[in-house]
């Protein structure tokens, strides 16, 4: 039988849409600049994609250009670039760089494999990549994951990546050869995995022939969760006791939680009312700012967590209450209210710290079990998750960094669970109090449940809750189970 690859890659680019993209794609994407193209993918050998990304994100703040490179001393270059995998070396390559480009290329970044294949670092797979993401031209980049999965599908027999390489030059279509690295390597982290590969949940799965593949074996949690789907709901109420007075018990009633997680109480529990403290089926946590009237969270949970994890261990966030943690016995649920950057960028340092600890604390976190993050996180990551994208392209929420860090959560896996079911513009979940910018629905989504990416089918839809008034937010859901 022919093998059906024209089937198999449609249905591999519907499936990849919301998995992580690969660094280098995203660095091409987002600079289309071939120099940065290169460094990154430099930098990629044997390097994990998050690792790779803040390594060339640190590196571009000193030096986007061939000129500002060629200023960077080696020991500069290690530090910058330091934990990608053999920085020494990578670091040698990149001193050595900006000689090379600018004696036999003119300072330009040459565009063809072979005089790619003259600069330092550079072997045969980075110069593909570098073709094809860089100048959008045909190349084949064949990653372990390409020659690993052809392999598997019997689509090639072939024992080398380069005889892979030059056996698809042979036979795969010609308009697959600039994307079938990234299609391959996004799928094979997060489906066709290298150890046990996902098959019981892969679009494919009828149609490989799985050649010399050990599938995983099934895990019950993964796949048939007995439990029935649990709704939890993340609502910043811009103030408990005000939320009170503008029908919160009615929203509860309504939305019917299994567990809410609320942000920006500005309370103590002490000045809550009893019949909310001591709420029927709900166990609640409170984890208030120590300075009054300012910031905090809270959960309301009807099931029992084993524990509570209270902040993030920095006292600097952790006297705002800006993260409160509930362990189940299969997952995480994280609430957190992010700092908002404020106005002209002042408190933007504060935040990325912020962010950057939160992330480590997920990635630890999801090494155990399922991880749910959900809250304001103050950001809008998208063009289309506000209204007016170029009015606030410098201002707080919407600031290059800011969405840099979203950038970088994505592409460690995480998934924005709403953009999963919902693509359509005009999805708002807090809106200014001024100009009537909620009748005219002038908003901003930056209230978000995030799941780690090998959790995600466990998420069953996600919601926004926009008829709901009583806070400059509303409310966000996810059905989980
Ligand atoms: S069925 Fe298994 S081996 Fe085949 S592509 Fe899917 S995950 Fe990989």
């Amino acid at each position: 039988m022919t093998f059906p690859i024209n089937k198999i890659i449609l249905l591999l680019e519907r499936e990849i849409r919301d998995y992580q993209v690969p660094v280098v794609d995203l660095i091409a994407t987002q600079t289309k600049d071939p120099f940065k193209v290169l460094v990154a993918t430099i930098l990629s050998a044997r390097t994990k994609d998050e690792v790779t990304a803040a390594a060339s994100r640190r590196l571009f703040a000193r030096a986007g250009t061939i000129s500002e490179l060629a200023q960077l001393t080696l020991p500069e270059l290690e530090k910058n670039i330091y934990p990608v995998g053999f920085f020494r070396n990578k670091a040698k390559f990149l001193r050595a760089l900006p000689a090379v480009l600018n004696t036999q290329f003119d300072g330009v970044v040459p565009h063809d494999i072979e005089s790619l294949l003259k600069l330092p670092g550079v072997g045969r797979k980075t110069a593909n990549l570098v073709v094809a993401v860089a100048f959008n031209e045909p190349a084949i980049c064949v990653d372990t994951h390409v020659h690993r999965i052809m392999n598997i599908w019997g689509y090639v027999q072939t024992a080398t990546p380069l005889q892979t390489e030059m056996a698809l030059r042979e036979k795969l279509p010609i308009k697959y050869w600039i994307r079938i690295n990234s299609i391959l390597v996004t799928f094979g982290q997060g489906t066709c995995r290298p150890q046990r590969p996902h098959c019981h949940r892969c679009v494919i799965a009828a149609l490989c022939p799985k050649i010399g593949v050990t599938p995983r074996k099934i895990d019950k949690m993964t796949i048939a969760p007995t439990a029935e789907a649990k709704k939890l709901v993340s609502w910043n109420v811009n103030g408990l006791r005000a939320a009170l007075k503008n029908g919160f018990f009615e929203v509860l009633r309504d939305l019917d939680p299994d567990i809410l997680a609320l942000q920006e109480i500005k309370v103590q529990p002490d000045q809550l009312p009893d019949e909310l403290r001591t709420l029927p089926g709900y166990q609640a946590f409170w984890y208030p700012a120590k300075k009054k009237g300012y910031a905090g969270t809270a959960v309301f949970s009807k099931l029992a967590p084993l524990q509570i994890l209270y902040g993030l261990d920095c006292p600097e966030f952790d006297d705002e209450g800006r993260v409160l943690t509930l362990e189940y016995p299969d997952f995480y649920f994280i609430n957190s209210y992010s700092p908002n950057a404020q106005p002209e960028l002042k408190r933007l340092a504060f935040k990325q710290d912020f962010n950057r600890v939160l992330l480590d604390f997920m990635d630890r976190l999801s090494k155990d079990k399922t991880v749910v993050l959900c809250g304001d996180l103050n950001v809008a990551h998208k063009e289309i998750d506000l209204a007016n994208p170029k009015a606030n392209v410098k201002n707080p929420g919407f600031s290059e960094l800011e969405r840099a860090w979203m950038d970088e959560m994505i592409a460690a896996g995480y998934i924005d669970t709403f953009r999963k079911f919902n693509q359509s513009p005009a999805q708002y979940t807090w809106w200014s109090y001024r100009f009537n910018a909620r009748a005219k629905n002038i908003g901003w989504r930056i209230d978000y449940f995030i799941i780690d990416g090998a959790s995600s089918d466990r998420v069953l839809d996600a919601s926004i809750h926009g008829e709901v008034t009583g806070s400059d937010h509303c409310p966000v859901s996810v059905r989980f189970r």
